[in-house]
């Protein structure tokens, strides 16, 4: 419990660095929340997170971030008592938990037409890479984590984030310029 509140303070440190913060976050379930795999396990046991999985998921509800699940887990159901016996359902505004041939392409539309939020102010944490490669060419910043989500990841997904959301605005004067009919002052300024 302790421990809980030290990561949350630090993961909400973190977060105050950053002038923008995604709108919606996206979290994988086996091996991103929790280490292990859901049909390997039986409803009734008792699951536990990744050690700094709790706070961080408590610093972005804190910080009024909207939390997902894209899981392609074949056992939903166990998936689901999971999330009830750790008392953190309540966290998520969507739960899209199927197998799939995609590579969450189809969890990302789904969570998208659900939440309306565009694919470029979300932040996704998965421990496949191909699930990373399929997503983040939707325009989701997309960070792979090698041992579940920890401060470590979530620095680094901020971080990406902000870049991506500096690029893409860069783009956009950049398009606004050429087409402002000033095309010789911005070809200057480009050249910078
Ligand atoms: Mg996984």
């Amino acid at each position: 419990m302790v421990e809980e509140a030290r990561v949350k303070t630090e993961a909400l440190q973190i977060m105050g660095v950053f002038h923008v913060l995604p709108r919606l976050v996206v979290f994988d379930l086996d091996y991103t929340l929790w280490p292990f795999y859901c049909e390997c396990r039986s409803k009734r046991e008792m699951p536990s997170l990744y050690k700094d999985a709790r706070g961080i998921l408590q610093a972005f509800k804190e910080k009024g971030v909207d939390l997902a699940i894209a899981s392609r887990s074949p056992a939903a159901d166990t998936a689901k008592t999971f999330l009830d016996k750790l008392n953190i359902t309540n966290m998520f505004v969507a739960k899209e938990i199927f197998s799939s041939w995609t590579h969450k392409t189809d969890h990302f539309k789904k969570i998208h037409s659900r939440t309306g939020v565009p694919y470029s102010s979300m932040l996704f944490f998965d421990d496949e890479d191909r699930n990373i490669k399929e997503v983040s060419k939707m325009g989701v910043t997309s960070i792979l984590v090698g041992n579940g989500v920890n401060l470590g990841a979530l620095r680094q997904g901020l971080t990406e984030f902000c870049e991506n959301v500096n690029t893409s605005e860069k783009n956009k004067q950049r398009w606004i310029k050429k087409f402002s009919g000033n095309s010789s002052s911005s070809d200057k300024n480009e050249k910078k």
